[in-house]
């Protein structure tokens, strides 16, 4: 069984090709910049003997038509497909589920029309996933294509968790509620952090923190989200590279007032402006650990900041759960930074939370344990692997429907 994830934004498709008997990455590689001047394109696979190769192009690549058909000449030109048919099913990421989708959908024209009627909840995803699903539809009709929402795995959220308390017209008219999105990869680390501990997911207790660019914590009771930091955008909750997380929202009525910041302005600086970036000028985690060693006191801040956020969520989904199995850590920085795992948890023992640090402190892209023995908690670290589950839940998807 082959399948193949595509994951299309507004200009980038990146792509990965699964042999699902062993979960092995056959070929993987982007498209980037796609609409601009210049493109990049490049493929990354496995030769029969077992050796890897890469190609990597400059070139102009204009639309996504031409970048899924630079696609697939550069799978069948490397060998790991003869032709599209090769393909069992095509699985496609989608930020923006809302409440149409609780699980994965076999894609035709009434899941394409609910995707693009989205698009005012996921103005910054949505578009370029669907544009990528048109085209993939199109140049093979033949393959089952599946798409995969980051929002259905919070679709068990109790609507108390999900409601903001603003008039209730604006639900009922504007479907403004908590979504939560990272669900893939939250809910792939759960599985993986049931299996690690050989307990019954339907029985774990968890919370899940994916810090990456962008960041986002779970609360998972019996194997399912019941809460979690990100709202109705992705802008809500942890502090993240480019984006504030939580706020006093007066900030944005006195910066409108003050400064004549239009809704746009405010959006931009929000989004991409604020986060670790706004504080001190980098998204980068090393970049930011590096020059708060060498004295820089912005990143010290931004890096305190960023921890202290952390250790709140944690705090407070340990209250929302009451019984805590695990906290998983996972994305660049929950798997690489062991300081900001440290530092998150310390002075946590009063919730059953210890880190051990030489075991924090080993290096490896392993599963593995973190907390100490007498840890009431198990701290773990899970890399995730958002593309595997999106080929697994694809495959999941065209055997039900088969069946
Ligand atoms: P994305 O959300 O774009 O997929 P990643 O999950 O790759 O992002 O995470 C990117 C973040 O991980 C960046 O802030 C990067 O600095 C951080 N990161 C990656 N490796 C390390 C490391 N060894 N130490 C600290 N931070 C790291």
């Amino acid at each position: 069984m082959k399948i193949l994830v595509l994951n299309a934004g507004s200009s980038s498709v990146k792509y990965q090709l699964f042999n699902m008997a062993n979960n092995e990455v056959l070929a993987s590689g982007v498209i980037e910049q796609i609409g601009e001047k210049e493109s990049m394109a490049k493929i990354k696979y496995k030769k029969p003997a077992g050796d890897e190769q890469k190609r990597e192009e400059k070139c102009s690549i204009h639309d996504h038509d031409a970048a899924l058909t630079w696609m697939s000449e550069a799978l069948i030109q490397s060998g790991v497909i003869h032709n599209l048919n090769d393909l069992d099913a095509i699985g496609h990421r989608v930020v923006q589920g809302g409440s149409s989708f609780q699980e994965p959908a076999m894609v035709d024209d009434y899941v394409m029309s609910e995707i693009e009627r989205l698009i005012p909840l996921g103005p910054l995803h949505n578009p370029g996933h669907l544009a990528g699903m048109k085209v993939s539809v199109h140049q093979s009709p033949n393959v089952p294509q599946v798409a995969v929402f980051d929002t259905a795995f919070h679709s068990t959220l109790p609507n108390y968790a999900y409601m903001y308390a603003i008039p209730y017209k604006y639900y009922e008219e504007l479907r403004i509620r908590r979504y939560g999105f990272h669900g893939t990869s939250h809910y792939y680390v759960t599985k993986v952090a049931a299996k690690y501990l050989k307990q019954d997911i339907n029985t774990l207790n968890a919370i899940t923190l994916h810090l990456g660019n962008g960041a986002s914590v779970t609360a998972i009771e019996n194997g399912q989200s019941i809460d979690t930091s990100m709202g109705l955008t992705p802008l809500e909750g942890l502090i993240m590279g480019t984006r504030s997380g939580d706020l006093d929202p007066a900030i944005l009525f006195y910066l409108a007032r003050k400064r004549g910041l239009t809704l746009d302005e405010l959006d931009k600086m929000l989004n991409k402006e604020s986060g670790l970036k706004g504080i001190c000028g980098s998204n980068d985690m090393r970049e930011i650990t590096r020059m708060a060693e060498e004295g820089d006191e912005r990143a010290q801040l931004a890096y305190d900041m960023f921890n202290y956020r952390l250790k709140k969520y944690i705090g407070s989904y340990s209250a929302v759960l009451g019984r805590v199995d695990c906290i998983v850590f996972t994305g660049g920085i929950g798997e690489n930074a062991n300081d900001v795992r440290l530092k998150s948890c310390e002075k946590l023992e009063n919730f059953g939370i210890k880190i051990d640090p030489i075991l924090n402190s080993v290096r490896s892209s392993e599963i593995r344990t973190i907390s100490a023995d007498d840890s009431k908690v198990k701290v773990l670290v899970i890399p995730t692997n958002e593309e595997l589950e999106i080929a697994i839940e694809t495959l999941e998807m065209i055997q039900k429907h088969h069946s």
